[in-house]
């Protein structure tokens, strides 16, 4: 069995999941009540089925964890969301868990794997996995098959990643410095140390701020963990331009400038999302706005069905920043053996709503072929 820790991207979010999905208590409920509230088993009888035949079962837990705890101060709420879930996960028996999103980043920024008791259950990390592994693939496979798409020849391109210095940040470069020829690579992030090293490991790379590499990225990779993303002007960015907004919450996409209206040389998608070629039963991700809610979910959750397919009963991606090139082509494989392709549709940006949901998709996703 395979587990799927998840959570929402604000309270005026959570609450109107809530409430879509019939849990009234916590749909009236602030911020406090969702400090306080324990992890919740939303779907306890996940089916997914592989191109090859092969059935498995899962199940999707909400931590309730809210990026406001962060933003807040509320760092101690934060953290009892994440290892609460992880307990409730492992007390199921399930064999490799995601902790999607936020709850790696908390996990890994309040290192977490000190506690190892929670009331009677001793953790056993190893059933656990960040899913970044395959998340950093999707990405890196988005932004190949997109550039190809517009016209724009890696070799000749400048990327910039935004949140360079991440676990999935530094995955990218990675493989965009080794497995690609883009031409120039921009290094964004906050910490100078971080990224100095990564630009040593790397061997090239400019380091700069968002506002300096806007204007200079044909193709602009977002992968902060910010609460809460950034507004850029499309007026600033080069023409075309390709934004693959990896973050969750966003951090560019659903902020683009209102001017981008009708401009079609600005290309965003959203990054680090599968579509699998067969239905999966389950109501989660039409609450969190996927446009195609039975087959597109987010890379890190289908990297723990890929393990659980595989029977690779191990924390595959684990820790911060080790994420190998060659992890990359494996989980690479498993991914495409089992049915699952990177999202390439375009966001229709003169149409999309206050929620973030795209109304128009333009291309649909492709099928990788190796
Ligand atoms: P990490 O914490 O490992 O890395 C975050 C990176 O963002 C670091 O380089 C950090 O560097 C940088 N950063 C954070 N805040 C800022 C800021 N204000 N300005 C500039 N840079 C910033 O995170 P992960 O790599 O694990 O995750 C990255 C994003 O991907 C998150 O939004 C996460 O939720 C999302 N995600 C998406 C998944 C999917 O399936 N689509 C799966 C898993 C995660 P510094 O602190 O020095 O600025």
């Amino acid at each position: 069995m395979f587990g799927l820790i998840g959570h929402l991207t604000s309270l005026t979010e959570a609450q109107s999941v809530a409430r879509e999905l019939g849990f009234q208590e916590y749909a009236d409920q602030g911020l406090d009540f969702w400090c306080y509230a324990p992890p919740l088993t939303v779907d306890d009888k996940i089916e997914v089925t592989s191109v090859t035949g092969q059935k498995i079962e899962g199940v999707y837990l909400e931590s309730c964890f809210l990026p406001e705890m962060l933003a807040k101060g509320r760092i101690k709420a934060a953290t009892r969301k994440v290892i609460n879930a992880m307990a409730q996960a492992q007390k199921k028996g399930i064999h490799i868990t995601a902790l999607g999103g936020f709850s790696s980043i908390v996990f890994e920024n309040f290192d977490l794997k000190k506690i190892t008791k929670i009331r009677d259950i001793k953790l056993e990390f190893e059933r656990f996995t960040t899913g970044n592994t395959h998340t950093a693939y999707i990405i890196c496979q988005q932004v190949e098959k997109a550039a190809q798409k517009i016209g724009i020849s890696l070799s000749q391109a400048t990327v910039a990643v935004f949140g360079a210095t991440g676990d999935i940040g530094s995955a990218v470069c990675r493989w965009l410095s080794s497995r690609t020829e883009v031409s120039e690579l921009l290094l964004i992030a906050r910490d100078r140390d971080r990224l100095n090293t990564l630009q040593e490991d790397l061997g090239r790379g400019k380091i700069l701020s968002l506002k300096e590499a806007l204007p200079q990225a044909d193709i602009l990779v977002g992968v902060a963990s910010m609460p809460k993303g950034v507004e850029i002007e499309t007026a600033e960015l080069k023409k075309p331009c390709l934004i693959i907004d990896g973050g969750y919450p966003k951090n560019l996409a659903t902020k683009i400038n209102q001017e981008a209206k009708g401009k079609e040389d600005v290309y965003v998608i959203n990054g680090g999302i599968v579509e699998h070629s067969l239905d999966i039963q389950w109501n989660i991700m039409e609450a969190v706005n996927m446009d195609r809610p039975a087959r597109q979910l987010f890379a890190c959750f289908a990297e723990s069905m890929l393990l659980e397919f595989e029977k690779i009963y191990t924390n595959f991606s684990w820790g911060r920043n080790r994420i190998t090139v060659e992890k990359m082509e494996q989980i690479g494989r498993f991914s495409r053996k089992h049915g699952f392709q990177p999202l390439l549709a375009f966001v229709d940006i003169a149409n999309q709503n206050e929620s973030g949901k795209n109304n128009g998709v333009s291309v649909e996703a492709e099928t990788v072929v190796g």
